[in-house]
C-alpha cells in the first residue's frame, strides 16, 4: 500500500510506503550489481541509462480515491520512482566520468525531466543522488534517483516563495568571497548560510529555470562541476565522501512557480572521521547552527579544488570513512 497523507500539525505532505521496507537493507556488491553492463536489468543498455526503480516509494498504478478535506487528507501513492546509472564501471563515481560521459548524465536527466513532467497527476519532478554506505545507500554501484510526485515539496516551494521578487541565486553568481571555482557558464559557491559543514551550489550564471533551458555547453558545465565538487569532496579527508545532492529547479515543465536551477550539494562528513549529526534544536525545531565561518571553509575547499583543476579527480582507491 502507497499513501500520501497530509500531516495536520504541519500541513506537510508525507508518503506512506509499508512495502519499501523489503528492499535490500545489506549493501548489494559487485558479483550481484543489478547496474552492471552484464547484469538482467542492463541488458542491451548504453550508459547513461535509466529503469525503473524496483522497490518504488511511489507507483503509476496505485489505486484509490484522494480525500482532500477534513482534518485527515489523502491521496492515492500514485507517481513514478526511477534509477540513472551514470556508468557501467562499478567504482565510478561522477568524478571519475570524462566531461563527455557528464554531460550525457545531464541530458539524461533533462530528458527525464521533460517526460516525467508530462505525465498525468505529476506536479513535481526530483532529480538527487545519494552516495555512500554510511548514509544507508543500499546498492554499491553508484547512481541517481528521480522521483515523479503528485505535489511541490515544502523546500521547492520555500524557494520559489523566496525569489518571486529578486533571485537570490542569481546574487550567489556575483558573490567573489564564497566562490568555490567557476567555469564560463556555470559558478559553484558555498551558500550565504550553510546547514551542512562543506556545503555548495552548483549554479547556471544564466537565470534559468530548469534543465530543460540550459543548453549542451550549460549542460556540460553543470556535470563537470558536480564531478569536479564531488572529487574535491573525496580528496577533502582522503576517503569516500558520503554525500547527497539534489537538483533545484522549476518543479515542472511548465509549473507556474519558477526557480533559477541549482545543484546542492550536501557532503556528510565534519571531520575526516567525524559525521555531521543533527541537534535537538535542529530536528527539533528548524534552529540549525553552523560551527565554522562560511567563507573560512569556501576557503578551505577552494584550495582543494585549485589543485585539481584537471578532470578527471579519480575517487577509485580511497577507503570507505570510517566515521561515527
Ligand atoms: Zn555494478
Ligand atoms: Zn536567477
Ligand atoms: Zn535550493
Amino acid at each position: 500500500m502507497r499513501e500520501i497523507r497530509l500531516d495536520p500539525r504541519r500541513n506537510e505532505w508525507i508518503v506512506i510506503s509499508s512495502q519499501r521496507a523489503s528492499r535490500p537493507m545489506t549493501v548489494v556488491e559487485k558479483r550481484s550489481c543489478p547496474f552492471c553492463r552484464d547484469s538482467p536489468e542492463a541488458k542491451g543498455k548504453e550508459a547513461p541509462y535509466w529503469l525503473p526503480n524496483a522497490f518504488p516509494m511511489l507507483s503509476p498504478d496505485e489505486q484509490g480515491t484522494p480525500a482532500l478535506t477534513g482534518a485527515y487528507q489523502r491521496m492515492p501513492g500514485k507517481g513514478y520512482c526511477e534509477v540513472v546509472v551514470e556508468s557501467f564501471d562499478h567504482s565510478a563515481d561522477l568524478c571519475d566520468l570524462t566531461p563527455d560521459e557528464l554531460e550525457s548524465a545531464m541530458k539524461l536527466y533533462r530528458d527525464r525531466y521533460v517526460e516525467l513532467s508530462a505525465k498525468e497527476g505529476v506536479n513535481a519532478v526530483l532529480i538527487f543522488r545519494n552516495m555512500g554506505k554510511l548514509i544507508g545507500v543500499s546498492i554499491e554501484h553508484p547512481h541517481s534517483q528521480i522521483y515523479a510526485i503528485p505535489y511541490v515539496p515544502p523546500i521547492i516551494q520555500e524557494e520559489i516563495n523566496a525569489s518571486s521578487e529578486t533571485c537570490p541565486i542569481c546574487e550567489e553568481t556575483r558573490v567573489e568571497e564564497r566562490t568555490v571555482f567557476s567555469y564560463n557558464s556555470v559558478k559553484v559557491v558555498f551558500p550565504y548560510a550553510p546547514r551542512w559543514p562543506y556545503e555548495t551550489v552548483v549554479i547556471p550564471i544564466r537565470h534559468i529555470t530548469s534543465l530543460a533551458e540550459a543548453t549542451d555547453k550549460e549542460l556540460r558545465e553543470i556535470g563537470m562541476s558536480l564531478g569536479r565538487v564531488v572529487g574535491c569532496y573525496h580528496r577533502l579527508f582522503g576517503v569516500k565522501m558520503p554525500y547527497v545532492l539534489a537538483f533545484h529547479q522549476s518543479p515542472v515543465l511548465n509549473s507556474k512557480g519558477r526557480l533559477h536551477l541549482h545543484v546542492e550539494l550536501y557532503p556528510a562528513l565534519r571531520a575526516p572521521d567525524k559525521l555531521k549529526h543533527w541537534s535537538g534544536a535542529e530536528l527539533g525545531f528548524g534552529v540549525y547552527t553552523y560551527d565554522f565561518w562560511p567563507e573560512d571553509k569556501a576557503k578551505e575547499l577552494a584550495s582543494i579544488c585549485e589543485k585539481n583543476e584537471i578532470l578527471p579527480i579519480s575517487s577509485k582507491g580511497l577507503p570507505e570513512p570510517n566515521a561515527i
